[in-house]
């Protein structure tokens, strides 16, 4: 039996808990039979499912490699320092925190290394493509601190350094935070960087869409540029679902202890085993050819639905997503999201940049590639998806068309199976 066999259809959970059981084959099940586009899923390969499923979730090890609370960790330590190394290998980072349970725990730790509840940050507009974490009012971020928030020109849709840099002038933010969810270009990593220094800020990147295309260089680095870097691990990295934060040495002594005993209690040693075992991966050539292959899909399957005749954000994109602008042919992004994944087409509704629609409405809906990129698929299979998409959007009240598209969606996937020794 694969390791997979052993997580997904063991005895011992059929037997024990035949709901979860039931619930997990059908959530296998829903997974292998749609078109996932969700930019910020992937699918994580069969040795990181193990390693997350590992008898580490047992283990407390408060503390880090060599300086524990707790007896038993000599494997622990093994694993953890495995991470570590894996993780500057493949960033370049001079220091790195393998710790946070997730892309938020990673930003909450830098901005409590380095600002007092009532600081200035610099954050991107979450309707801009920014993320919650970066100053949103609902969020502890907009709560705790004094929050400036950038965004894109309207013209351009990309984002705009110079107003940026007028507002880092104006507010002397002590910490700037560049990073987004829902932005399909370029960053200059460099140019914020130089802006930061000038005007006596630190900066932070936050890297958690884009730190696979980073790793292979598909994407420019911001680790010489910038004072921290985080990073969730769930992204483009293919990893478990978790966190990280890198660092200059300077700060490496003062973020680890706002990691750990600051903000987090006992690491998950199973997630961090995992996610040496996702940066060994991404460490391979195959890797990097798997990247190439996400951003190329990016880009045909942007030109696909443009020639269905809606716009796209920013007319295109430089990563692994894309925005549709669905409201330009007067569909809001809800009823898209909705209508897309009754044909079996996963996707999210997302504000655009000026959006005129409500955050739960919303005139657009975000695309990504990784996750289709992962089950295999190439330009060929994007050009019919986004055809596809086209015929859904053009007849988002016909429940006929949508039958028929979700019929080739099921086709198509079939000839992609995902987790096939799971039904061995
Ligand atoms: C996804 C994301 C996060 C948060 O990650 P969680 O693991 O969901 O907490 C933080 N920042 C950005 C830019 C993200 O896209």
């Amino acid at each position: 039996m694969s390791g997979v066999s052993s997580n997904f259809f063991s005895t011992k959970l059929v037997l024990s808990d035949p709901e979860i059981f039931q619930a997990i084959g059908n959530e296998v099940q829903r997974q292998a039979s749609q078109l996932e586009l969700i930019a910020s899923e992937n699918f994580v390969s069969e040795a990181v499912l193990e390693a997350t499923g590992s008898v580490f979730t047992n283990k407390y090890a408060e503390g880090y490699p060599g300086r524990r609370y707790y007896g038993g960790c000599e494997f622990t330590d093994v694993v953890e320092r495995l991470a570590i190394a894996r993780a500057k290998k493949l960033f370049g980072a001079d220091h790195v925190n393998v710790q946070p349970h997730s892309g938020t725990q990673a930003n909450v730790a830098v901005y409590m290394t380095v600002l007092q509840p009532g600081d200035t940050m610099l954050g991107m507009d979450l309707s801009h493509g920014g993320h919650l974490t970066h100053g949103h009012p609902l969020n502890f971020s907009g709560k705790m601190y004094h929050v400036v928030s950038y965004g894109v020109g309207k013209d351009t849709e990309k984002i705009n350094y110079t107003a940026l840099e007028d507002l880092v002038i104006e507010n002397k933010p002590k910490l700037i935070v560049i990073g987004a969810s829902a932005y399909p270009r370029e960053i200059n990593f460099k140019l914020i960087g130089e802006i930061a220094r000038r005007n006596g800020s630190l900066v932070m990147a936050d890297i958690a869409h884009i730190a696979g295309l980073i790793a292979v260089g598909e994407h420019p680095s911001p680790i010489p540029h910038c004072d921290f870097v985080t990073t969730t691990t769930h992204k483009t990295l293919r990893g478990p679902r978790g966190g990280m934060v890198m660092c200059k040495q300077v700060f490496g002594k003062d973020l680890d202890r706002v990691v750990f005993p600051g903000n987090q209690g006992g690491p998950l040693v199973h997630v961090i085993a995992a996610k040496a075992v996702c940066f060994k991966e991404a460490l391979q050539p195959q890797y990097k050819s798997y990247i190439q292959q996400v951003k190329k899909n990016a880009t045909e399957l942007a030109k696909s639905i443009q020639n269905s005749g809606y716009r796209i954000v920013s007319g295109g994109t430089d990563n692994h997503l894309i925005l549709v602008d669905v409201f330009s042919k007067g569909i809001t992004g809800k009823q898209a999201e909705i209508a897309l994944d009754k044909a079996g087409i996963t996707v999210n509704k997302n504000t655009i940049p000026f959006d005129t629609n409500s955050p739960m409405i919303t005139s657009g809906v975000r695309l990504g590639t990784p996750a289709l990129t992962t089950r295999g698929m190439t330009e060929a299979e994007m050009s019919i998806i986004g055809k596809l998409i086209g015929q859904v959007l053009d007849n988002i009240d016909s429940q006929e068309i949508i039958q028929k598209v979700h019929s080739r969606v099921v086709k198509l996937s079939s000839k992609f199976p995902l987790y096939q020794q799971s039904r061995t």
